[in-house]
Order: C-alpha cells, then structure tokens, then sequence
C-alpha cells in the first residue's frame, strides 16, 4: 500500500498560488489509516513514549490513535485562548507576521518523553515552537512526525537536532 496514495493536490487552498495536500482521503480509509498509524508508530514501540503531542488541528487525528497504539498520554497543542486552564505559549514566523500557539502547564511533566505529530511538515515553524513549549516544560523530545515532508521548504533545518520521521517525503 502507498500511502501517497490518499493524499490529493488542491489548488488555490487556502489562497491562490498554493498547491495544497489534502489528507482527508487518508482518513476515509481505514485500512490505509491502519497502514499509515503502523508506519509511524512501529520504531516508537519500545521507546516507552509518556506523552504524544497534537498539533492543532490536523496533528489531533494520528495523534490521538499514536498515544492510544503508544499507551501514552495524548497531549493538544492549540492556537491561541483555546485551552481552558493555564498555559504557556511560543510564537512563530508566518508569511506575513507571526502566530502563536499554547499548552496547558500541567501537561508535560518534566523527564516525560515525547513524541510530536503534525500533518505535514512545511518550513518547520510550527514543529519548531511547539519543541519550545515542551522543553520549557521539562520534557524530553524522542521524535518529531509527520505524514508528509515538504522537503524543498527545508524545514528540517529549524529542526536540526531533533530525530524527524515522515511517512511520505516530496
Ligand atoms: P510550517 O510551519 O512547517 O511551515 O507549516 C506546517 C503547518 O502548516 C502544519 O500545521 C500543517 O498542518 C500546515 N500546512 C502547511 N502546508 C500544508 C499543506 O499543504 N497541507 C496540509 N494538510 N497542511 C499544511
């Protein structure tokens, strides 16, 4: 099965000029869900994962079904006044400005070892801050994963230090 497969092309999404890749296909099917949530999940098994963080919003899906595969806490990392208790955010560079993004302090506790998810992997931003929030929390990052790399954006030059894994790689 190839997981490439599920994924779809949208032009002009969220704006004209971008090529966006769509994984909705991914989720109607649960076979190749099943395939893609062994793929991520299988060199992870013995690493005795504490917490499996979401990025907001496409990172909850395979985040949610890695920390149950993992026995491991599931963790939302959210976009701003989203999460109701306290928290602590990291901003990040856009296009045009910046955004942020925020964990509940309690979430991660320090020595818990972590596994990040998100959808894709662009320029490597958003993995970037949300590493930030989990070591100001104490935590120990044992991978960052995606579904895809977007190789040409280069974002595993913000990344650097962190063991990266994707599923599908363009
Ligand atoms: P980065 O911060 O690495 O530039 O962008 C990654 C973030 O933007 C991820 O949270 C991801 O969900 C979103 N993103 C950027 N481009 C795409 C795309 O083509 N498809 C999807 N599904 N998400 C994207």
């Amino acid at each position: 099965m190839k997981i490439e497969d599920f994924f779809r092309d949208v032009p002009n999404f969220p704006k004209e000029g971008i090529l966006f890749k769509d994984i909705t296909p991914l989720l109607l099917n649960p076979k190749a869900t099943q395939f893609c949530l062994d793929s991520l999940t299988n060199s992870l098994i013995e690493k005795k994962i504490d917490k499996v963080i979401g990025v907001e919003s496409r990172g909850f899906f395979f985040g949610i079904l890695m920390a149950q595969k993992l026995n491991a806490g599931f963790v939302p990392v959210r976009k701003p006044k989203k999460l109701p208790y306290k928290t602590i955010s990291a901003s990040y560079a856009l296009e045009y400005g910046t955004d942020s993004l925020e964990i509940h302090v309690d979430a991660i506790q320090p020595g818990d070892k972590v596994l990040i998810h998100d959808d894709v992997l662009a320029t490597g931003g958003t993995a970037e801050a949300v590493c930030k929030l989990v070591e100001q929390l104490g935590g120990e990052i044992v991978q960052v994963n995606f579904l895809m790399e977007l190789s040409f954006l280069n974002g595993r030059e913000k990344l650097a230090e962190k063991d990266i894994f994707a599923a599908v790689t363009y």
